[in-house]
């Protein structure tokens, strides 16, 4: 397990942009700040619109005249391996590292790099095996259908997964043939920048992978409206996706949106008691609750309310709050003094709506971003603090009656993201799953998910998934090949011959087939064949 670092070096970055190692053309930095210690440990350049300028410029050559879209699938799923290896190799630094700038626990963020690694590894051998199909079609035609690679792509990533989001993307964007611009948050770029030296070391030719650090109001916006970018894969807030949506419009550019929730967790009387509890911590406090699909809402029957509200308030009490890197700690601190700003307004808004404060709701004094596991019982779904994203270690919890009411106010939300189901009885899980509006289910079990499954949201939780097959064709064009087997003309202006009518081949009935007859010449094979008794005009 790793120790708490305790040297106070500041660490300095350069970005990548067009195969080499720069600063913001203007020398411009932002500061990097643990949010254990509230202490700045990097600088990283503060990127300009002249910088991700280039950075098009770069992309759009790789893309356009480079050899990654004309490697085959083999050549380079190899180079992605070769990368995916070397993330397992460094899995420990990497892991501090994603800890010390964001908060992650490094027991947390240590399972984020083996998905990390395993995502890559998974497309490698994906895009192997994918290829495209053909198609039964009327007449002497074969018809094919062929995926081809978006082109320039641009991953806007949040700060709460910064490798595994930045590996979501980059690794079917990849695998397809396209190359990538990757643009993390502000707050927390280091790993994604260990991950371009990777990618430079494995060999990835220039321009296929940058990582260009700025702000997203000026470097997101500039590169989600960039008409020489052919697609924008953004995850983060409903608010800046609904942003880059409208920017993606002035091109039509593909967008790919994976955005917020407020997903609801149902307890049932007869669920597993222990495990009901245990699934409800983890939903909702594991990552400091600053995770989309974590269970904000836990919806419990009436029947068991006050006995599981009871255990689950002395379970939250006992969470262990503290450094990321301490191994002691169960739950890390916020990412930031806004993210703490964000949780206490909504904690404010919670007690002014009349919901009941169980444990929590205060922020631990000291340096860093700490915040207590924070519950609220007796809430109405209606209230704010159970219709808005928090992002924060806050649950409400909202009781229930029946298995109608569950599902009704699981669904009464605008966000689909995530939601999950808690009881022994199959049939009843199977019916509740069904009728939940969201992407992502589960059933007696929290959180896990697989690179192998589709992830995303239903409603204003996104548009188009990650993950799995579907994450794959996100990245790819699809298109259609139709080539005529009896090398006739298609004769369509040939003025004088009957053959002359557009579109016949397509309209004769079999029925009006026949053989060809000795004597007729090959160019008039496909008309004698298929259009025997066509009139000019049909
Ligand atoms: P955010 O929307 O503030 O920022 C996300 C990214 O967008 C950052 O890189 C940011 O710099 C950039 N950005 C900001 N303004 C921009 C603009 N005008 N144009 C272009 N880019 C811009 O989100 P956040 O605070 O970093 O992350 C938290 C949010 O992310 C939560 O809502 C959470 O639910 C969501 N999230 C969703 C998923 C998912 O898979 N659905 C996963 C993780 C996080």
């Amino acid at each position: 397990m790793a120790a708490v670092p305790n040297d106070t070096k500041i660490l300095e970055y350069q970005m990548f942009i067009a195969g080499e190692w720069v600063d913001a053309e203007d020398g411009a930095v932002s500061e990097v700040v643990d949010p254990s210690t509230d202490t700045t440990i990097a600088r990283v350049p503060k990127a300009t619109v002249g910088d991700a300028e280039r950075a098009v410029r770069a992309a759009r050559e790789a893309f356009d005249h480079g050899p990654w879209p004309r490697l085959n699938a083999v050549e380079r799923g190899a180079l992605l391996r070769a990368a995916a290896d070397r993330i397992r190799e460094r899995a420990d630094e990497l892991a501090r590292l994603e800890s010390m700038q964001m908060g992650k626990l490094y027991s947390e963020a240590i399972v984020d790099m083996g998905d990390t690694a395993h995502t890559f590894d998974y497309y490698a051998g994906l895009v192997q095996d994918s290829g495209g199909e053909t198609l039964n079609v009327p007449g002497e035609t074969m018809s094919m259908v062929v995926r081809e690679p978006v082109g320039v792509t641009v991953g806007i990533t949040p700060w709460n997964y910064p490798m595994l989001m930045a590996a979501w993307k980059a690794a079917p964007s990849l695998a397809a043939g396209n190359v990538m611009i990757l643009k993390p948050a502000s707050v927390s770029p280091l790993t994604n920048l260990e991950l371009a030296k990777i990618f430079e070391e494995v060999g990835l030719p220039e321009g296929v992978f940058q990582v260009i650090t700025g702000s997203g109001g000026e470097i997101g916006d500039y590169l989600a409206g960039h008409a020489d970018v052919d697609m924008v894969a953004f995850t983060g807030s409903v608010e800046v996706g609904k942003h880059i949506m409208r920017k993606g419009a002035d091109n039509v550019k593909k967008v790919g949106l994976e955005l917020g929730g407020k997903s609801p967790n149902i307890v049932f009387a007869d669920a597993d008691f222990e495990a009901a509890i245990d699934g409800a911590l983890v939903g909702i406090f594991a990552g400091t609750g600053e995770v989309c699909s974590a269970g904000s809402r836990l919806i419990v029957e009436r029947a068991i309310y006050d006995r599981f509200v009871g255990e689950l308030v002395s379970r939250a009490m006992a969470i262990k709050v503290g450094p990321a890197l301490d191994e002691d700690s169960e739950m890390g601190p916020l990412v930031s003094q806004q993210q703490l700003d964000t949780v206490e307004k909504y904690v404010r808004i919670g007690r002014e709506e009349g919901a009941k404060l169980a444990t929590g709701g205060r922020r631990l004094e000291g340096r860093g971003f700490y915040y207590e596991p924070t519950i609220f019982v007796d809430v109405d779904n209606k209230m704010r603090v159970a219709q808005e994203e928090i992002f924060g270690p806050v649950l409400v919890v909202i009781p229930f009656d029946d298995e109608k009411q569950a599902v009704e106010i699981a669904n009464d939300t605008i966000y689909g993201l995530a939601g999950a189901v808690w009881t022994k009885d199959v049939t009843k899980a199977m019916r509740v799953v069904k009728a939940l509006r969201a992407g992502i289910t589960w059933v007696n079990t929290y959180h896990p998910t697989y690179s192998e499954a589709p992830w995303g949201g239903y409603k204003q939780s996104g548009i188009g998934r990650e993950l799995g097959t579907y994450g794959l064709d996100e990245y790819t064009e699809v298109k259609q090949i139709n080539i005529d087997l009896t090398d006739a003309p298609m004769g369509v202006y040939q003025r004088g011959k009957e053959k002359n009518v557009a579109g016949s081949r397509r309209v004769v009935p079999l029925s009006d087939r026949r053989p060809f007859r000795e004597g007729e010449n090959k160019a008039d094979e496909s008309w004698v064949q298929f259009c025997e008794n066509c009139k000019p005009g049909m």
